[in-house]
């Protein structure tokens, strides 16, 4: 049904049905909205239905559309499949002209009878004719001053009589003819200008942020118009069945006295909230809270509510799901379940894997708030409308705010007087967002809490100044560019920046349940890809059921250890180079005549003695990375007691741990320039890497700098030679992975040395261990097989030496096209595989994985060249059907081969999915990701479950 009448059409149907008193209408389906942007007309018989339906409501209230005698008002909405508050356009007061209007002045009074008319035309003339509101804005504002009147309400009628003349004489003068008097011209226009409003700026960029469909269309709704601004017993609100900030369980919301609709929608003046209702308006907040509790029962999720009441009758104008913040939706579906309202599997859907990352966001910190709070920088408080924390630079211009955001990757906090749905390009890239005025219902508030953007709404003391970009709060101001922090879940404003902490997963009581029915249903389990043991213990205390990925490399670039990597890195190529030449001359000694052998002998004894040497270099550095290794590894198999931990071989270049070659040319530039003149080195420094690098050489010169200089350069040289010596031109895709360690055996062997050493040593104290050895960018079969014998046999001579045994497997990495395509060949020699899936991205779709995003692929994107970024969410079609090849022809040869996943994709909601389908045993992403991993895990478990049922 919503597909066809859209929510709001569908919800005022339902209500209408259900008995609640609903002004009479109908809707114009979303099927004639598609006829009328293809043919720029209505369909053929559409103005017949629409004529049939407008005399069956004609007869229910009793006044007609046009009737001198007993005139008939309506709206005309717009509403959608999907919910897009404020996105789209909406008249009202439609059917009033200069005849009309003199009858509603006396059924009703004068004041309101003129202020609705000059409403039509200003709303018309925007919405149907394209006019800027700003015009008639400024007009009703002369208005205002010339009569002293501080609101709207103060304005008198003949004030609003004369603001109407001048609003007509506008229009005429914008439009180019009248403003319409017929009724039902208005009526025709108002309809085409809601189908127009689906393509609306502001609607498709929501549509675009929200990955809604642009050919859904909108429906339009026509229904009678009941008013909120008869008089004091009148008034217009928005209600939530549940607080949809928090959850809790307590009708919430706003109501404006003597309003329209649009009133508390835009935020234009600060209404009392729905507690306060229930003093003023007893008998209708009693009415409303049964309503909405039947509501809520009927369609089994929270209800966002619009009603208005007039002169003291209730009347619900709209019903739909209502938006929720991240703690909102997960305290929600965790109560309803307990409730029985909604099943577990239901509550466990309902939440959004985007909730989980909101709800796992850091907030500011405490004491730094305090300390804040101390130093006179908190500058307001307004109303907490949607959760987080958010810190940035001050943008008063949407546009410019998009700009930052997107484009240049600020943070920003769109500052705005009030929140109107004309903001929302710049809201969508802004880390949070900051009004002066409106409520928790205004647009910007709604918005914001359904994209998790921290925002702080209706910050009253604090007055915005556009043309000046900037805001004041007493005799503070804060300028476009400076930075400011707020606190969606406190309301506070903080001048400057306030440090955010990680949010404490253990106090998540309503997320740990849900996940932990979650945990029920899955079928992948949820590893991790943790480095240290601090990261492996968090990892499982979020729920990681395993390592995934152990990046052995990043423990080298600890900076104590730095200095021995580069000796050993320094060292290799020297000691491979002349191991070789050793071995050829001993070759050579045994088959070479007398006379020559001497000769040789001489040459293998020089070698060796620089053998040695180096041996005494490089191996001396692996002896002592691998006593540190021992200790790493000792850390993680202990955090994670049993349960599987893939440790994967060095990967990286070796490159990669020295510094840049760039950087280092510069360097022995500068000192050799500087021998005997050691103050152009001083004479030139500007920078901050400039000033350090002095400091390292006064450092290396006890605090002299020109000891320091002839110190330094023949360190800095060596250090070039070597980085020039390994330099490659396309080092992704050079001599990395296990090519290193076929290269460089030693250092392989080192490292499987300290992780038998730490699981014998574990096991020793009764410690259970599960050490997975993983060969990294493995293509061909023979890559793997010769690089697993050398190291399960050094793996066997420690179990041996130590004379205990630990389980192990031997396994490899997926991460080139060739080797998914052969993955029957790599399984005879593989007891598990990994998909690394960010060098599988790279090398299926030959994007370099460093360069893409920022040279070309977001453009990509953008322009719809490629549907998403694939480095974040999994390519089905190309990645993923290698994958699937792979998962078939890998089990195809070893039916119980342990298959995960342990890219950056690996924590993706979408691409987990994909995961599940394959048939993977795990997904493996980083600590934090774990909880939505287990979400999302779930849920492609029970959304399969459901498309089943549905084939069925
Ligand atoms: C991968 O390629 O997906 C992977 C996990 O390895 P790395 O990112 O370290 O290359
Ligand atoms: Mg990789």
């Amino acid at each position: 049904m919503r597909d066809l009448l859209g929510g709001k059409g569908a919800g005022l149907a339902e209500m209408t049905r259900l008995g609640l008193p609903v002004p009479p209408g109908f809707t114009i389906t979303t099927k004639a909205c598609h006829a009328y942007a293809r043919s720029g007309r209505y369909p053929p018989g559409l103005w017949k239905q629409v004529e049939v339906g407008l005399a069956a409501v004609e007869a229910k209230i009793g006044r007609r559309l046009g009737d001198p005698a007993a005139p008939l008002l309506v709206s005309v909405r717009s509403g959608a499949k999907f919910s897009m508050p404020g996105m789209m356009d909406t008249v009202l007061n439609l059917g009033l002209n200069d005849a009309t209007v003199d009858v509603l002045a006396r059924s009703s009074n004068d004041r309101f009878a003129w202020d609705a008319y000059r409403r039509l035309i200003a709303m018309f003339g925007r919405i149907v004719k394209d006019l800027d509101g700003r015009e008639f804005e400024a007009l009703l504002e002369r208005h205002k001053e010339a009569a002293a009147a501080k609101k709207d309400t103060d304005l008198s009628a003949e004030d609003l009589k004369r603001i109407v003349a001048e609003f007509k004489g506008l229009y005429r003068e914008r439009v180019g003819e009248e403003f319409p008097q017929d009724p039902k011209d208005q009526l025709t226009q108002a309809v085409a200008a809601v189908f127009r409003s689906w393509n609306g700026k502001r609607a498709v960029d929501y549509r675009n942020f929200n990955k809604i469909p642009h050919d859904l269309g909108t429906a339009a709704s026509v229904q009678a118009m009941v008013f909120g601004n008869m008089g004091p017993d009148s008034g217009t609100g928005v209600a939530f069945t549940r607080n949809p900030s928090t959850g809790e369980k307590q009708l919430f919301g706003e109501f404006l006295p003597n309003a329209q609709g649009e009133d508390v929608v835009a935020g234009i003046r600060t209404p009392m909230t729905i507690a306060q209702l229930r003093d003023s308006f007893p008998a209708v907040y009693g009415e409303l809270a049964d309503i909405a509790g039947l509501l809520e029962k009927h369609f089994r999720d929270v209800q966002d509510i619009e009603f208005t009441v007039e002169r003291g009758k209730l009347w619900m104008l709209q019903t739909r799901t209502g938006k929720r913040s991240a703690r909102a939706a997960v305290k929600v579906a965790v109560d309803m379940a307990r409730e029985g309202l909604i099943s577990k599997q239901e509550a466990i859907l309902r939440v959004e894997p985007m909730h989980v990352v909101h709800l796992l966001l850091p907030q500011f910190d405490e004491r730094a708030k305090a300390s804040a709070r101390k130093e006179g920088r908190l500058l307001a408080r307004g109303l907490n409308a949607s959760p987080g924390a958010a810190a940035g630079f001050a943008s008063f211009d949407p546009d410019e705010a998009e700009a930052m955001g997107r484009d240049r990757k600020k943070p920003v906090i769109l500052i705005r007087v009030e929140t109107s749905p004309d903001d929302v390009h710049g809201i969508l890239y802004a880390k949070g967002v900051l009004t002066a005025r409106g409520g928790a219902t205004s647009h910007a508030a709604v918005v914001t809490r359904g994209l998790g953007i921290p925002c702080v709404a209706g910050c009253e003391s604090i007055v915005v100044d556009y043309d000046q970009s900037e805001f004041r709060v007493g005799d503070k101001v804060v300028r476009r560019g400076d930075f400011v922090s707020i606190d969606g879940s406190t309301g506070e404003v903080y001048e400057g920046r306030i440090p955010t902490i990680d949010p404490d997963f253990r106090k998540e009581a309503d997320l740990q349940m849900l996940l932990q029915w979650g945990d029920k249903e899955r079928r992948l389990q949820v590893w991790a890809n943790a480095d240290y043991p601090r990261d492996a213990e968090r990892a499982r205390e979020f729920g990681a059921e395993g390592i995934g990925l152990d990046r052995t490399e990043h423990m080298f670039m600890e900076p104590d250890r730095l200095d021995v990597v580069h000796e050993m890195i320094l060292a290799a190529p020297g000691y491979r180079k002349v191991s070789a030449e050793v071995r050829a001359l001993k070759s050579e000694i045994e088959s070479a005549k007398q006379g020559k052998r001497e000769a040789l002998e001489k040459r293998l004894a020089s070698s060796k003695s620089v053998q040695e040497e180096l041996a005494g270099r490089y191996l001396g550095s692996l002896e002592k990375l691998g006593r540190l290794q021992k200790k790493d590894f000792i850390g993680i198999l202990r955090a994670m007691q049993g349960l599987p931990v893939i440790i994967r071989l060095i990967d990286p270049p070796l490159h990669e741990f020295l510094p840049k070659y760039e950087t280092l040319l510069v360097q022995v530039t500068k000192l050799t320039l500087a021998r005997g003149n050691p103050d152009i080195l001083v004479a030139h420094a500007r920078s901050e890497e400039e000033q350090a690098f002095i400091a390292e050489v006064r450092e290396a010169g006890g605090g002299d700098l020109a000891r320091g200089i002839d110190a330094l350069l023949p360190k800095k040289q060596r250090l070039l030679e070597a980085v020039a010596a390994t330099r490659e031109a396309n080092p992704m895709l050079g001599l990395r992975g296990c090519r290193l360690g076929i290269t460089f055996p030693e250092i392989t062997e080192m490292q499987v040395r300290a992780i038998f050493e730490a699981s014998c040593a574990l096991a020793k104290e009764g410690v259970v261990v599960k050490p997975e050895i993983m060969i990294p960018l493995a293509g061909h079969v023979n890559e793997l097989k010769v690089e697993r014998e050398a190291l399960e046999s050094e793996a066997k001579r420690v179990m041996e030496r130590e004379g205990i045994q630990v389980p192990y497997k031997f396994g490899t990495m997926i991460e080139l096209p060739r080797a998914a395509l052969t993955a029957d060949q790599i399984a005879n020699h593989a007891e598990f595989f990994s998909f690394g899936t960010n060098d599988l991205t790279q090398t299926t779709f030959g994007y370099s994985r460093d360069d893409a995003e920022s040279k070309f692929l977001l453009d990509f994107v953008e322009r719809g060249i490629l549907p998403f970024n694939p480095f974040q969410t999994l390519d089905r079609e190309g990645v993923g059907q290698l994958m699937r090849m792979c998962v078939q022809k890998g089990r195809k040869v070893r039916k119980d081969l342990e298959i995960g996943i342990c890219g950056e994709h690996g924590g993706d909601p979408s691409s987990i999915e994909l995961c599940h389908e394959l048939g993977l045993n795990y997904v493996s992403c980083s600590p934090f990701r774990v909880p939505v991993a287990r979400l999302a895990a779930a849920h492609a478990k029970l959304r399969n479950e459901v498309t089943r049922t549905e084939d069925r």
